[in-house]
């Protein structure tokens, strides 16, 4: 697991939900954007690199 999404659906400000890194087991705190498509976001700590189609299966089945 390198990503989880949490959606509060009583939360309408943020109601495309949130991601969050998980850094070598640990979730981290810090949430992240979704990255442009042909920018993947690389974690300076795993090295991991998340891409935009992690995140959308991410938002589907809350993990990736
Ligand atoms: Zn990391």
């Amino acid at each position: 697991m390198i990503l989880k999404y949490e959606n509060d659906v009583l939360d309408e400000e943020h109601a495309s939900g949130h991601f969050y890194h998980v850094c070598q087991g640990q979730i981290q705190e810090q949430e992240i954007m979704v990255p442009p498509p042909d920018e993947p976001y690389e974690c300076p700590t795993c090295g991991v690199d998340l891409e935009t189609e992690d995140f959308f299966l991410a938002q589907q089945r809350g993990w990736s």
